[in-house]
């Protein structure tokens, strides 16, 4: 085994590969950016080494830099975790020529999965199914017209170089192929540099199931199944282990074409081959087809784990090292179900939009994991994922693990910033989910159901009102007789206090009385025991209760921000400006393309709000900016 591994990644898999690390008396080394100096990974590692400035391409993609904090610190071994350099192969090569171990796949490996053309080739040869479609070299666009006509609509275009859901387009009439390819390679271009597409059927009813491989450079086993069907715009939202409506038939088939898969390309470590299958008539053995290979550990790998009982780090680490595959096929078998839910922070309402904060509180439930890269105090910052962490559950059937993610969602407290734990909640308690009936539309097709959700209880409302008097400590003695008397409380809405002694309140709220007891359990809110908790921070109060909800005391210092007057375009959330399309002095109509925003692998078209003249552009294609920054100044057209 290793005595010392260095880890190329920040984060949660970051601090989850140090995990097991320690566990295995395998000492650890950490880089980091310089937005990233007091993270938690950097925490958790024996050693750290800086390596650049926050932007990936200055820090986490620097392979040589990387390379040389190996070799500083004596480090035998390098594991990716995922995403950055994790499925570069001339990184492999260079970590390679190093004298280091790369933890993973070859490079050769890596390559012949890299791009999604030349892998389904590869796979159809070795025998496994794959979507049918045109995946050839001739990218003319009355050709690639000719071979959606010929698959028959609908059809879905892809980059070949495709990742994260971009460069994807279903096309459901031949009349709008054209503009869909434009589109697809013009999305393709930007993001990959990379504009080439293939064509595929576009499968009905689709569930991505995919399959947990791991290898030896030789021979392969697999590790079961995972359902990833509950996406928004082609992104894993939640992950369960096994998939539901699973046959031993169908597991067989997966299983044996992920395998072939795998030895076809002489896998080493652990990999996932993704399928996606056509479920319009239940799970079947001959409707499943290859879709790509992910040559790394994946972001919902704990829930294999989690039916497995296998750590797959230690797993990799021990495959590395040089040992052998540490289980025989007929060794593993599936014990119980497990979830995973993604916990982000974004704004779900305003359209998913990623969000920053200093998480002012955190604390997630005893006795479930969490996988997380941050602490209470720590900051989302505008430079990387906003994902805070990865909530997952284990039970004996399917309905007790989800019922446990449920709960689990509720008692999450996050503090500081947006998240979407409402959504996950809601989609944990969606009737068609519990039922197993999960297709890849699920979440667009119910969406304003899941994203509406509720509102806060009134007893949340109540307790944030005594949060916004500073009464919810109890520490209400300072109020004499006379508090008595109704007192307005700045808040959201408008709300009143009545307070009759430092324990008992009432709560005056749009028509409604609420009766506030704090007892030595907490607080009691007309008459029922809440369990309520609180975090306070600047403007904002957060009241645990059956969720997190999120409350603003209005500031009366606060500046209004009336930017619409001043022809200001501003950034709705922290981004990478990808492109500006105008120049100062230029006319402009409502709704023409000012500038392309991207953040969290999603571009953001900010469009003229009315027609004008721009008279200032504030940033340049490449910067990187803060939420609310100011991008583009318009005047009127005199
Ligand atoms: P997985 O297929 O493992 O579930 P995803 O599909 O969510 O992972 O993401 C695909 C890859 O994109 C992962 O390697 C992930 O690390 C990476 N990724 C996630 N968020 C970002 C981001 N904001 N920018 C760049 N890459 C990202
Ligand atoms: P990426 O590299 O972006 O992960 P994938 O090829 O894995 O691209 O596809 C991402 C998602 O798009 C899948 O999980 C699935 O939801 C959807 N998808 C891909 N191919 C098809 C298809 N042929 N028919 C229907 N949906 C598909
Ligand atoms: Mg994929």
């Amino acid at each position: 085994m290793f005595r010392k591994i260095l880890i190329a990644n920040r984060g949660e898999i970051a601090c989850r590969v140090i995990d097991t690390a320690r566990r295995m008396g395998v000492a650890t080394v950490a880089v980091y950016s310089d937005a990233d100096a007091g993270a938690r990974h950097v925490a958790l590692a024996d050693e750290a080494v800086p390596i650049g400035g926050p932007a990936p391409k200055d820090s986490y993609l620097r392979g040589d830099a990387i390379i040389a904090a190996a070799r500083a610190t004596g480090a035998q071994a390098i594991h990716p975790g995922y995403g950055f350099l994790s499925e570069n192969p001339d990184f492999v090569d260079a970590v390679q020529a190093a004298g280091l171990v790369f933890i993973g796949p070859s490079g050769d490996a890596i390559r012949a999965m890299g791009l999604k053309d030349a892998a389904k080739a590869l796979m159809a040869q070795a025998g496994v199914p794959v979507v049918p479609g045109y995946h050839g070299d001739n990218q003319d666009p009355e050709h690639l017209a000719g071979a959606a006509d010929a698959i028959g609509y609908p059809v879905l275009i892809k980059a070949v170089a495709g990742g994260g859901g971009k460069g994807m387009r279903r096309v459901d009439h031949p009349r709008d192929f054209a503009d869909a390819l434009a589109s697809a390679q013009g999305e393709a271009r930007t993001a990959f540099g990379n504009p080439t597409v293939l064509i595929e059927k576009y499968v009905e009813k689709p569930r991505h199931i995919e399959v947990q491989v791991f290898g030896d450079g030789t021979r392969a086993l697999h590790l079961f199944e995972r359902d990833c069907s509950l996406q928004r715009r082609h992104q894993k939202v939640i992950e369960e282990a096994p998939a539901p409506g699973m046959t031993d038939a169908m597991r067989a088939a997966m299983g044996q074409a992920a395998v072939r898969a795998a030895e076809a390309i002489g896998y080493s470590g652990a990999g996932t081959v993704e399928f996606i299958v056509d479920a319009s008539e239940g799970l079947r053995p001959d409707r499943f087809w290859f879709m790509e290979m992910n040559t790394r550990l994946q972001v919902e790998h704990p829930v294999t784990e989690a039916i497995t009982g296998i750590d797959l780090v230690e797993w990799q680490l021990r495959v590395a090292a040089g040992e052998a595959l540490p289980a025989r096929q007929e060794d593993l078998e599936i014990r119980g179900h497990a979830f995973e839910a993604r916990l982000y922070a974004e704004d779900v309402p305003a359209g998913f939009l990623p969000a920053t904060g200093t998480l002012s509180h955190l604390r997630f439930p005893n006795g479930i994991r969490a996988d997380t890269g941050v602490r209470a105090g720590d900051t989302i910052s505008p430079w990387y994922d906003p994902m805070i962490a990865k909530v997952i559950t284990h039970g004996p059937t399917r309905a007790v693990a989800l019922a446990s993610l449920a709960r689990a969602l509720e008692e999450t407290e996050v503090a500081g910033s947006v998240t979407n734990l409402d959504f996950l909640g809601a989609l944990a308690r969606h009737p068609g989910f519990a039922a197993g009936d999960v297709d890849t539309g699920l979440i667009a097709r119910d969406l304003d159901a899941l994203v509406g959700a509720g509102g806060p209880p009134p007893a949340a409302v109540a307790l944030g009102v005594l949060a916004a008097a500073g009464l919810h400590e109890g520490q209400g003695a300072g109020f004499t007789l006379w508090s008595a008397l109704r007192r307005e409380v700045p808040f959201d809405r408008p709300a009143a206090v009545r307070v009759h002694a430092p324990d008992r309140i009432t709560v005056d709220l749009e028509g409604a009385s609420h009766d506030c007891q704090l007892r030595p359990d907490g607080w009691w809110v007309d008459g029922i025991k809440t369990g309520a908790r609180f975090a306070l921070s600047g403007p904002d109060i957060t009241v645990f209760l059956r969720g997190a909800h999120r409350f603003t005391r209005p500031d009366p210092l606060a500046r209004q921000a009336e930017v619409a007057g001043g022809g200001l375009t501003l950034a709705p959330m922290p981004g990478l400006v990808k492109a500006v399309f105008v120049t100062a002095g230029q006319a402009v109509a409502a709704g023409d393309r000012l500038v392309i925003l991207e953040a969290m692998k999603m571009e953001h078209t900010m469009t003229a709000a009315r027609d004008g003249v721009v008279a200032e552009v504030l940033v340049e294609a490449g910067s990187q900016v803060e939420a609310g920054a100011a991008l583009i100044r318009l005047e009127d057209e005199e």
